[in-house]
């Protein structure tokens, strides 16, 4: 999709499974699993990673890297993880980009399903996949990361974003990008400090608000995660940034959902809801 000086593509990075009760907080499985998915026989449902690939001017920028390949075999089981078929690699691949032509590298957040293509084995080294790139996060949530809580501290692997302090690529973000157009809400609910991008431009603004609403079934406001660690927090930055979204009609990009890469929200006497789907193609 180009749209004013940005070509914009989302980008398959593999597919993974979670607990669809934890995938779905509080909402009742009946609903969940008529809505989204039925579950396989461990209670996962299916979830894709998704990261976008921004080419303007002369930088190629991707958002988030997915899970990665260095999952020990039982993490790779237990959630399904599978990047045989789709991958950053091949994606990116597919789009004539190589590793080398990665100039920068945003994350949302460092949870594993983000940051996991973040760093690579070479030989037995950990490194920076993207070696020319310069890596962004926020700077809170870089410490919360360091220093997680019990609650998503399972979700932190070191090895994903510690290479990347070494090597000294790893840049820090308050309340800006470096890159006009490119910005971002600072979210609480999921995370701590988790950055939702915006790409704006004269037609449209794109919105991937990451884990704030992983899938198209999560737009409803009470939709959230189990996994969030502040669930009213998630409620209110949904009711806060879907109200701009129905009014400026941004397209709005599925991170994780299995189906439905990105859409149109809209809103009526029920609450909000996915208005139409949008093909990047
Ligand atoms: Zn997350």
């Amino acid at each position: 999709m180009k749209l004013g000086k940005f070509t914009i593509n989302i980008i398959e990075t593999g597919t993974f499974g979670l607990d669809g009760g934890a995938m779905f907080g509080v909402v009742p499985k009946n609903l969940w699993a008529s809505k989204y998915s039925a579950p396989d026989e461990q209670n996962r449902i299916p979830m894709r990673s998704r990261s976008l690939l921004l080419q303007f001017d002369k930088k190629t920028i991707i958002v988030d890297t997915g899970n990665g390949n260095k999952f020990s075999q039982k993490l790779q089981s237990i959630y399904a993880i599978d990047s045989t078929k789709e991958s950053l690699e091949i994606s990116l691949h597919n789009y004539g980009v190589s590793n080398e032509d990665v100039t920068d590298v945003l994350l949302t957040h460092l949870h594993f399903d983000h940051s996991g293509g973040a760093t690579s084995y070479d030989g037995n080294l950990l490194v920076p996949t993207f070696t020319n790139a310069l890596y962004y996060v926020n700077e809170e949530h870089l410490q919360w990361a360091l220093n997680p809580v019990l609650k998503d501290q399972a979700s932190f692997i070191k090895e994903n974003f510690v290479p990347l302090l070494e090597h000294g690529v790893l840049k820090t973000l308050t309340n800006d990008t470096p890159f006009e157009g490119i910005s971002f809400e600072i979210l609480h609910g999921h995370t701590r400090a988790l950055q939702g991008y915006k790409i704006t431009t004269p037609e449209r603004t794109i919105f991937f608000p990451s884990d704030l609403c992983p899938t198209a079934a999560h737009i409803p406001l009470p939709y959230g995660m189990g996994y969030d660690n502040f669930p009213l927090s998630t409620i209110e930055e949904k009711k806060r940034l879907w109200k701009k979204a129905v009014e400026e009609e941004w397209i709005v990009v599925f991170q994780h959902d299995a189906f439905i890469p990105a859409g149109i929200i809209g809103e009526n006497d029920k609450g909000y809801f996915l208005r139409e789907q949008v093909s990047f193609d």
